[in-house]
């Protein structure tokens, strides 16, 4: 068991031995990595081997040679618990605390960069960031004059399309015809264009701006590029294999500063490429020797993180890629034995989620901490089985990616309200609030109020005033509107006079939103109330209302507080740079993982990012590493039969136990018997040879839905020579001359 103070950082092994010695903490290679300061330097090298402890290194080291001051390095994490655990190592290695350093996600220092310069794209330096519903929202008004059939072209799509292209530097201006395609009937440059127009209006700018907006202005503004080249004189970059186009521009832009050398380190895998979905280009990592000539390479072979068998597994899934620069990955620890791998059939995913809590449980039981194990899922529909049963067995467990929080509707509703407070001009927020409570404010009236802010060129809120002053609307709901915005204002004033915590209270409760789900009579609407506490209790934590709301536009990502012991539940894309002693990984199975889409459409590119992306899995544990895969799997409202992963077959046998879960299944199905032959998955059999019986001219296949003359019907699950073997409805599971058997 990890017994740093620090569970489940990859930053923190031993609290001892700090200070002066940090650097007789690292082997030959990683103080190489760290003593070249000067120069690029990119540091290439597998899983655990000590990469972002290097970084982290080399950033006191950096200070304690006093070759630069806190806030003359610029340093950018994958995540913000990265950057977090970064400045807590930092400051433990300096003996106090690191204060006004630039060190953060992409998004956060371009989001502190643009506060400063926002009106070089026409912000104002309170502007808004939008979250994904916001987004989609407002791209939906912006497309209506195009008529475009959205159908065929759903606003969700587009916004995939001007991601991309944000993800590749490109605004408006710079999208080229040649990048023109029929998507959303040949006006996709166009709507683009007006998307950008309409944020700006709004003072606004969502997720991808953040990076765009500030490259733009690196590459055009020559005095603030310059500005920055003064402040910075370092750079260190973790997952640098996961950057996409617009943070690379914005990197080699900071960088390349004349007449000095490139002081930039960067750190990454290339086998850990995960979000080329995003955006990302793993070839960065190919192109720096001649991005920055002269850069030194430093590649690290020694992991300090994982057993020999869990790296043994972890290499042979890995050595089934065709591209890779190719890696040698050895143990560094001194005692790396270990226990096997182990793979796990259960019948469902129900019976797999009571397997992982039951081991879970057991290692406890051992005296492993929870905060020691996580379980790591490919998608997100994935929890839910394993949050129901978390929550009946009690086991504590927290879900990684703090989205889940801040996605909750009253919350969304609260933080709306918020907005409408700190920063008038966010139409969005404003239009989310004013019939929420019910106000009795239609689309008429909404209209009215939408038209009064157009003529007038001013926000909607102050629109909607305006039109209420002049008498244009009358009744109960304009008197209910006016009430509203009035608490708009007074909560403005208690904000200036008592704190944004006092002023949010007043702004909930005045405004009737607490009273609405007081008078709610669902069950969830207790829950609710809980949230909205937990919500005003969050912002004590901040100085001022804008720092809060700019937190919850950057943190929904992998955010958590430490505190106590809990089982961490989050997806393997979520994991990246984190280890745990014990990791689950559940659903290792053909649809799931790999998963459908890539099945469908991703080709061999998209199947060797599945396979990085169990990689990275695999790698995260330090002591036991433990596989499940399912027989069937409720998908919706349906139960599916589901077929084990190929990526089970590639895992190396000598490093891989492999059993069936007995005693649990359902309906009294022996599983071991029908869906394993002597420990071997007959599914990997199935491969090579793709018919699984071919009798009188009719091909099965396992999970086909077939029909018997007495026993009704059924799912095949398994096959030999002239048999089939089938799961009927009635729970029964027989073995059957196929010629029996009709196909449905
Ligand atoms: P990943 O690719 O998963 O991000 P990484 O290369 O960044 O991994 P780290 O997280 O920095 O690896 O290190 C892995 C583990 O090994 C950490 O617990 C770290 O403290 C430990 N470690 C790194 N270097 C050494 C060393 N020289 N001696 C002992 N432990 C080390
Ligand atoms: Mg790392």
């Amino acid at each position: 068991m990890n017994t740093s103070e620090h569970p489940s950082s990859p930053l923190f092994s031993s609290p001892s031995g700090e200070g002066e010695s940090y650097l007789a903490r690292l082997n030959p290679e990683q103080r190489a990595a760290i003593e070249t300061t000067d120069g690029p330097l990119l540091v290439l090298a597998g899983a655990g081997t000590g990469k972002t402890r290097v970084l982290t290194t080399r950033f006191a080291h950096i200070l304690l040679t006093g070759r630069a001051k806190p806030w003359q390095i610029l340093a950018v994490t994958f995540t913000n618990k990265a950057a977090r655990e970064m400045r807590e190592r930092i400051s433990f290695i300096l003996g106090e605390p690191a204060e006004g350093l630039w060190l953060g996600t992409f998004h956060a220092l371009c989001a502190r960069m643009l506060r400063r310069h926002a009106e070089y794209v026409g912000l104002t330096n309170s502007f808004t960031i939008l979250d994904t519903d916001d987004q989609i929202r407002l791209l939906k008004q912006v497309m209506e004059p195009w008529r475009i059939d959205t159908k065929r072209w759903p606003a969700p799509g587009l916004m995939g399309v001007i991601q991309r292209w944000k993800d590749r530097g490109l605004t408006p201006e710079r999208v080229t015809d040649a990048e023109e395609s029929d998507f959303a009937e040949g006006h996709a440059r166009a709507i683009y264009a007006a998307y950008q127009t309409r944020l700006r209006q709004l003072n606004a700018c969502d997720f991808g701006d953040l990076m765009l907006h500030v490259t733009e202005i690196l590459r055009t503004r020559a005095d603030v590029l310059d500005q920055y080249h003064r402040l910075f004189r370092y750079i260190l970059v973790d997952e640098y294999q996961d950057t996409n186009t617009v943070q690379y521009l914005w990197l080699r832009l900071l960088a390349k500063r004349n007449g000095f050398p490139s002081n930039i380190c960067c750190v990454g895998d290339d086998d850990q490429s995960i979000y080329s979905w995003r955006g990302a280009e793993v070839e960065n990592i190919l192109r720096f020797e001649k991005d920055f000539p002269g850069a030194e390479i430093v590649r690290l072979e020694r992991n300090y993180r994982s057993t020999q068998h869990i790296l043994g597994v972890a290499a042979g899934l890995i050595a089934h890629n065709g591209e890779r620069l190719g890696k040698t990955l050895r143990s560094g620890k001194e005692d790396a034995s270990g226990e096997k791998v182990s793979v796990t059939g259960v019948w469902d995913s129900d019976a797999e989620a009571r397997a992982v809590c039951d081991a879970a449980e057991k290692f406890r039981a051992q005296g492993h901490s929870l905060a020691e194990m996580a379980i790591l899922v490919r998608a997100g529909f994935q929890t839910r089985a394993f949050e129901e049963r978390l929550v009946q067995t009690g086991l504590p467990y927290r879900i990684v990616g703090g989205v889940r929080f801040y996605e909750r509707a009253e919350i969304r509703d609260a933080l709306a309200y918020m907005r409408a407070v700190h920063q008038p001009a966010d139409d969005l927020a404003f239009e989310r609030i004013i019939n929420t409570p019910k106000r009795g404010v239609g689309p008429a009236a909404l209209q009215k109020f939408h038209a009064a802010a157009r003529s007038r060129t001013v926000p909607l809120a102050a629109g909607t005033q305006a039109l209420l002053t002049e008498g244009g609307v009358k009744g109960k709901m304009a008197d209910q509107v006016a009430k509203l915005i009035d608490v708009l204002a007074t909560t403005r004033d208690i904000l200036a006079r008592e704190g944004h915590v006092v002023a949010v209270e007043h702004l909930l409760e005045e405004s009737g939103y607490l009273e609405m789900w007081r008078n709610d009579r669902s069950p969830e609407a207790p829950g609710r109330l809980e949230n909205l506490k937990e919500l005003v209790r969050a912002l004590a934590d901040f100085g001022t209302l804008g720092e809060f709301l700019e937190h919850v536009a950057l943190v929904m990502e992998h955010d958590e507080n430490a505190g106590d012991a809990k089982l961490s539940l989050m997806t393997l894309h979520g994991a990246k740079g984190l280890e745990f002693d014990i990791v689950f990984l559940p659903g290792w199975e053909e649809g799931v993982f790999p998963s459908q889409r890539t099945l469908d459409e991703g080709g061999l590119k998209g199947l060797e990012e599945e396979r990085r992306l169990a990689y990275v899995g695999i790698t995260r544990a330090r002591k036991h590493a433990l596989i499940y895969h399912a027989g069937s799997r409720r998908i919706y409202a349906n139960w599916q039969p589901s077929m084990p992963s190929r990526f089970l077959d590639e895992l190396p046998d000598e490093h891989v136990n492999r059993h069936t879960e007995g005693g649990t299944q359902r309906r009294g199905l022996n599983l071991s018997d029908s869906v394993f032959e002597s420990g071997q998955p007959l599914t990997s059999r199935r491969r090579q040879d793709p018919l699984l019986a071919e009798q009188n001219a009719v091909s099965f296949q396992l999970g086909d839905h077939v029909r018997h003359p007495r026993f009704g019907t059924g799912i095949i699950i398994g096959a030999d020579r002239h048999h089939l073997e089938v799961v009927f409805e009635s729970g029964d599971t027989k073995r059957l001359l196929s010629s029996f058997i009709e196909k449905l």
